[in-house]
């Protein structure tokens, strides 16, 4: 069994307390896995802005870039929303740990229980058996980072703001890569969104993905659909994907809309992998709940910690080659809340528990 190097920034607000019930989840399967835990933790964000005057301090990216995954948390809140955007935690940490480590391919579970579809607001005949859909969003191109990137005043006097979207071929090919081998772990469909239809990069990114799946992958069942149809199709009937691939800015839309018809965010972990290698020769990643800091309950005890675990899941599935392991810590996130036990986000006005007891109905399933 290989030892766990791993950096833990678990960030502010909610974020340190979803992350000591998470290690809690994971030091209970290492201890009886026989796994070794060697996990360092860092200031990020806030935390970071606080100890050491920026919101990802060197010593933090120095002690990631000596680990094989961070573990993240969450960042940001109205202690630092006045200083300038450039400065605020989100930004300033968690887009230059992307960067720096590439990370290209956004994984996000959209997982929603039978029993909890009424934390959906979509009607339960839509989703009788829940929702159980992957998407993968790339996370480091289009038109998010294209250049120009510019607001000018033309000779006229008017001001214009131009965005650039822009892909390579290659970019395209590493992320359907990615997107096969999520297919392949489930129903082996793949569908491909993209604005084929009016968009350069768009007509790319099917030639590619096409000719790429054709060549790669010829086991896998591939499909195609424009964004905006893609949104519609989501909330009329979001078991028709199974995984679904797109570019950055619809990924960003999609996956968002995806995490409003799953309930609640407490729910939802997400991996972000890149495009290195670990010391294990595995995907470095990140992995994260899909949701914030949640300052408005942080403090009382109350944050459901199942995102976090859920986190820490992928991080074994991905980073470290753990399958099966990382399938017993979702199969008992899912015993404990489909059994009854649930914190406030999703107890619809039953009895509910507390982040430490969630946590514990969580470790008695293991
Ligand atoms: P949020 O996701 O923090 O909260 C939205 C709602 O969901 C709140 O009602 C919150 O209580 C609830 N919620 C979220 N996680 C929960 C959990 N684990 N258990 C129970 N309920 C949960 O979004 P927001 O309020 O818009 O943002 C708060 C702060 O978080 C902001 O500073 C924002 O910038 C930051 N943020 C950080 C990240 C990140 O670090 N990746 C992502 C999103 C938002």
């Amino acid at each position: 069994m290989p030892t766990l190097k791993f950096a833990v920034l678990a960030g502010d607000y909610i974020g340190p307390e979803v992350m000591t019930e998470a290690l809690r989840v994971l030091e209970h399967v290492a201890k009886q896995e026989g796994l070794t835990l060697a996990y360092t933790k860092a200031d990020v964000g806030g935390a970071g802005i606080d100890n050491h005057g920026k919101a990802l301090p060197d010593s933090t990216l120095k002690i990631c870039s000596e680990s094989d995954a961070i573990l993240f948390g969450s960042v940001g809140g109205p202690k630092w929303e006045k200083l300038p955007t450039l400065e605020q935690p989100e930004r300033a940490a968690l887009l230059p740990l992307r960067k720096h480590f590439t990370l290209f391919a956004n994984i996000r579970p959209g997982l929603l229980y039978r029993e909890l579809t009424d934390a959906s607001p979509l009607k339960s005949e839509r989703i009788p058996n829940g929702i159980d859909i992957v998407c993968i969003r790339e996370l480091t191109g289009g038109l998010y980072f294209g250049k120009p990137k510019e607001t000018t005043t033309l000779p006229d006097g008017d001001i214009q703001a131009v965005d650039t979207m822009v892909y390579r071929k290659s970019e395209i090919e590493r992320i359907t890569a990615a997107a096969i081998d999520a297919a392949r772990a489930r129903k082996k469909q793949l569908c491909s969104v993209d604005k084929a239809n009016v968009l350069e990069t768009s007509v790319l990114w099917r030639k590619t993905v096409t000719a790429y799946v054709a060549k790669h992958a010829p086991d896998i069942t591939l499909s195609h659909m424009y964004a905006d149809n893609a949104a519609m199709q989501l909330t009329r009937d979001p078991n028709q994907f199974d995984v679904f691939v797109t570019e950055n800015m619809f990924g960003d839309i999609l996956s968002d809309e995806m995490a409003a018809i799953c309930g609640s965010l407490g729910m939802l972990s997400s991996a972000s992998l890149g495009a290195g290698k670990n010391s294990l020769g595995l995907p470095f990643g990140l992995f994260e709940p899909a949701g914030g800091t949640a300052p408005d309950i942080a403090g009382k005890g109350i944050a459901n910690p199942c995102a976090q675990i859920l986190s820490v899941a992928l991080m074994l599935r991905f980073s470290f080659g753990l399958e099966k392991i990382a399938r017993r810590i979702e199969a008992a996130v899912k015993k404990a809340v489909t059994g009854g036990t649930r914190t406030g986000d999703i107890a619809f006005g039953k009895p509910s528990v507390g982040t430490k007891a969630m946590t514990d109905a969580i470790i008695a399933q293991l």
